[in-house]
């Protein structure tokens, strides 16, 4: 895994769960706290998954309908996969707890556990050193807060959307490089969401509105085809010179 790609992206968790109505709950904490989220209801379903996408951390049920979440980690850790591994477990032994842990889980909770206490343990395994850089990003003017999701221009709260928020992240990261489009898409948007053409443009569109009704100058540039690139020295008409 590159670990510079993967801090520059959008956190990316992958839920193993079999309940769907469980699954749902949890994908719509996370996506509101700024996670891009995919489900998977099975381990198969899980396997293809890391097979075609990284993830930053898995939330892992136990009782799943092809087998046991503890062996399948096991077969995974052995196999290379790193990523921080939250288990979900109905199992509160302490015997089950430790043979969870051995198998490569970095944290547990016991069902039911509560949705905010979920987004807060993968925040914590996240930031686990070498996860997760600095939570407030800044540039120019532009200041956001990773964890809070809030964004200020020249201190003025600027109120984002989910991806306009996500959106900004990325190019705070990537500051005076391009960003991919397929990378922002794949941040922004989960598996099996039907992603119109012109989509990330009109995010885009709506962030530059935003901005420059704070009386920032146009600092998002589009490379056409190619992504989008935030200037890391832009002078903005509202900064002092
Ligand atoms: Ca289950």
């Amino acid at each position: 895994m590159d670990s510079n790609l993967q801090q520059d992206e959008s956190m990316r968790i992958l839920i193993v769960e079999d309940s769907d109505r469980l699954a749902g709950l949890i994908a719509d904490v996370l996506k509101r706290d700024g996670y891009a989220c995919d489900v998977a209801a099975t381990l198969a379903d899980a396997e293809n998954a890391l097979a075609v996408a990284e993830f930053d951390a898995v939330l892992l049920d136990l009782g799943l309908p092809d087998g046991d979440g503890v062996d399948w980690l096991r077969v995974q850790r052995r196999a290379g996969f790193d990523s921080p591994v939250l288990m979900l477990t109905a199992r509160g032994a302490l015997d089950d707890r430790i043979i969870g842990l051995d198998a490569g889980a970095d944290d547990y909770l016991v069902k039911p556990a509560a949705m905010d206490e979920i987004s807060a343990r993968l925040r914590a395994l996240l930031r686990r050193p070498g996860r997760r850089m600095n939570p407030v990003l800044q540039v120019s003017g532009i200041r956001f807060d990773t964890t809070s999701r809030q964004a200020t221009f020249n201190n003025a709260p600027l109120e984002l959307t989910r991806r306009e928020a996500n959106f900004l992240e990325l190019l705070m990261r990537g500051a005076g490089s391009v960003v991919l489009r397929q990378k922002i898409e794949t941040a922004l948007y989960d598996f099996d969401d039907e992603i119109s053409p012109n989509a990330i443009d009109a995010i885009a569109s709506r962030l530059r509105r935003r901005l420059k009704a704070h009386g920032a100058g146009d600092c998002i540039h589009t490379l056409r085809g190619l992504g989008y690139l935030l200037e890391d020295s832009a002078r903005f008409p509202g900064s002092p010179s």
